[in-house]
């Protein structure tokens, strides 16, 4: 704060967290002076606790808000593209348990709109897998009733990891 006293700068941004440290970022990568300003530490607040997961936000296409899950899977594929060493592809397996008619239909739009959505994305495409090539994925899912699951992909930020290679 004191080495701010004696000169002015383009942008003061308040939080080191994820959106201040993105928007100091951004800003200085187009030319502008910045200061941030931290009233803990970076990264102390909501950012230190996440799943930190880089999604494309399957749950809003519920919702139908299409122009939120463009905007983050465009979001994600920048990511995956300016910063390969922390954002990682994630694949999710979706059991499907004696699904009604209508579950079946409703998720294979769902994957369907997630595909067209993101038709320039440099993740591996989704999947339908049957129940033994589920079975084999996840050894560990309860066998009883299950038809298959469907694979997509998003990405993650993982845990860092020690020098010695433990999470
Ligand atoms: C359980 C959980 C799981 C989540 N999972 C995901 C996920 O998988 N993927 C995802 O994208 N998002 C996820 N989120 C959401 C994500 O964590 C938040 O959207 C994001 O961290 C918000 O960042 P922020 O910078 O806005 O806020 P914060 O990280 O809270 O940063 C705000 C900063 O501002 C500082 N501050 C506040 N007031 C002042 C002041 N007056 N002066 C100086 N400094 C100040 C605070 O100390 C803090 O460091 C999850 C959130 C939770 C809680």
């Amino acid at each position: 704060m004191r080495s701010l006293a004696d000169h002015t700068v383009d942008l003061l941004v308040i939080g080191g967290g994820i959106i201040g440290a993105g928007i100091a970022r951004d800003a200085a990568l187009r030319g502008l002076s910045i200061a941030l300003i931290e009233q803990n530490d970076f990264s102390s607040g909501t950012t230190s606790r996440p799943t930190r997961l880089i999604h494309g936000g399957l749950r809003y296409l519920e919702l139908f808000d299409f122009g939120l899950v463009r905007a983050d899977m465009r979001e994600r594929e920048t990511l995956l593209g300016i910063a390969p060493h922390l954002v990682f592809p994630l694949p999710f397996v979706l059991p499907m348990y004696r699904p009604s008619l209508w579950y079946r239909f409703k998720l294979r739009i769902g994957m369907l709109l997630y595909d067209l959505l993101s038709l320039d994305k440099s993740l591996p495409k989704r999947k339908w897998l049957d129940r033994a090539a589920t079975l084999d994925a996840e050894p560990n899912l309860d066998p009883d009733g299950l038809v298959g699951a469907w694979r997509f992909y998003d990405a993650q930020v993982p845990l860092a990891r020690s020098p010695c290679g433990r999470a």
